[in-house]
């Protein structure tokens, strides 16, 4: 004879957040057991790769962890990935680079036309 299966809740609607499977309880008693949404992984904000050192969670879960445990410690660590922190650096070097150069071109440029007068 099939065992009867106990249910805890009565939301009877095959619905995303109502996935159940049966268990068995150590009496020997048919249960059914909630499931939790499966939680995405966290990806990078620029490039969308999966981040390394964060945990995949449901929102609930980051809530209770402490910070270390959801960032890398570094800038922009926990949002984007090492590779696009790098363009980012680097980016930022050569838009500074060049703005000296602009500035040093433009000074040469004044001290000539001083000469020449
Ligand atoms: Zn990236």
């Amino acid at each position: 004879m099939a065992q009867r299966v106990t249910y805890r809740r009565r939301l009877s609607y095959n619905t995303k957040s109502n996935k159940t499977r049966v268990s068995k309880t150590p009496g020997a008693r048919l249960t059914v057991l909630h499931i939790n949404k499966k939680a995405g992984l966290p990806k990078c904000g620029d490039c969308g790769t999966a981040l390394a050192g964060i945990p995949a969670l449901r929102p609930t879960r980051y809530a209770r962890l402490s910070r270390p445990q959801k960032n890398v410690t570094r800038a922009y660590g926990g949002s984007r990935c090492s590779t696009c922190v790098r363009d980012r650096i680097v980016r930022a070097f050569l838009v500074e680079e060049q703005k000296i150069v602009k500035k040093v071109i433009k000074s040469q440029e004044t001290e000539a036309k001083k000469s020449k007068k």
